[in-house]
């Protein structure tokens, strides 16, 4: 069958900056005889109920959203580091501009300063972005054990060989607050102008190419398509959230451009305060009009997935984020003491 010309990017009359929609014909329907429909549905009836008498542990058709053992405590552990990471934004002189305050700007020009700066940032992370995707998906696959599976490792590495095609920052007035990248020639990836500009720290801009770099790793071929889908269960389980369809994978680019911007910071140490920088990866999420979509979780419920999936992340986040809280007010005492 004919492979459909997929683009990522956005209608501008989203919530968020990124998703894939589908521009061609719709795939063929298949028509069954209304028999064989009845047969099917009475032989999956059976097996569902032999199955369900054998293990005596599912909890009935909805199974397929595992539940985990996801304490109160991981649940509020998750809310307080969103509420760090959102605090941490507005702290910070380079913190990034929320999505629903970018969407609400006027359309700024390519010889805007802050979106000159931000083509630039784009330009020179390029290349250590496509680098840090590349590894984030060999481990996620890892991870979530898909790396030892039949034909795993040829599409792993068929992933991370698209992700080095992409060469080109191309900013763009129209494109406003969304990143782009037409999947069927992904040497670029079209950067609104306002969000180039919005996008203040190497950390923030590194997660947003990633996650667009790993739609290309999975391209038209939905190479991770596997990936997303084991992504999205895990998460799904944790916060009692259904993620399906276009959803799986919008979180899981997600998921790459978290995981890219910590190893990120691994390499490039500095004195800047750990939360402030991990809090780059997610706070553009940090909305006050949480809308969602058809493919997109809303913004806060993205930044609530991502620490439900990394919630060793979390538990980081607001332990740096106390000590940093003591240090300022020593630093606040002892200030005051010499006067
Ligand atoms: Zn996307």
């Amino acid at each position: 069958m004919k492979r459909e010309t997929r683009r990522n990017g956005d209608t501008g009359t989203r919530r968020r900056r990124l998703f894939v929609r589908v521009t061609a014909s719709p795939r063929p329907r298949v028509f069954f005889p209304l028999s064989f429909v009845v047969l099917v549905i009475l032989l999956s009836l059976t097996f569902n109920l032999s199955s369900r008498a054998q293990t005596g542990k599912r909890s009935g058709a909805h199974s397929s959203i595992p539940r985990e053992n996801f304490s109160t405590t991981d649940r509020s552990t998750i809310e307080k580091a969103i509420g760090t990471a959102c605090a941490e934004r507005i702290r910070d002189p380079l913190g990034s501009t929320p999505i629903d305050v970018m969407q609400a700007r006027p359309s700024l020009s390519t010889s805007n300063a802050d979106a000159v700066a931000g083509a630039k940032r784009a330009d020179r992370l390029l290349p250590v972005t496509r680098k840090l995707v590349a590894n984030a998906i060999v481990q996620l696959s890892k991870d979530y054990d898909l790396y030892d599976a039949p034909g795993a490792r040829a599409r792993v590495n068929a992933a991370s060989a698209r992700v080095q095609a992409v060469k080109r920052i191309r900013p763009n007035v129209d494109a406003r607050d969304n990143a782009s990248v037409l999947l069927r020639d992904p040497r670029a990836i079209e950067f609104g102008t306002i969000f180039l500009a919005g996008l203040k720290s190497d950390e923030a801009m590194i997660s947003v190419l990633a996650h667009e770099l790993t739609h290309v790793a999975s391209g038209q071929s939905d190479l991770l398509r596997p990936l997303f889908r084991a992504i999205a269960r895990r998460a799904a389980g944790r916060i009692n959230l259904a993620i399906s369809g276009q959803r799986a994978e919008e979180l899981a680019c997600d998921l790459v451009g978290l995981m890219a911007t910590q190893q990120y910071i691994k390499e490039t140490p500095s004195w800047e305060p750990l939360p402030r920088r991990i809090a780059r990866a997610v706070e553009h999420n940090c909305v006050d009009d949480d809308g969602s979509d058809e493919d997109h979780l809303s913004p806060r419920n993205t930044i609530r997935a991502l620490f439900a999936l990394d919630i060793e992340l979390a538990r980081e986040l607001l332990a740096a984020d106390t000590q940093s809280s003591s240090r300022r007010r020593i630093s606040l005492t002892a200030h005051a003491a010499t006067f």
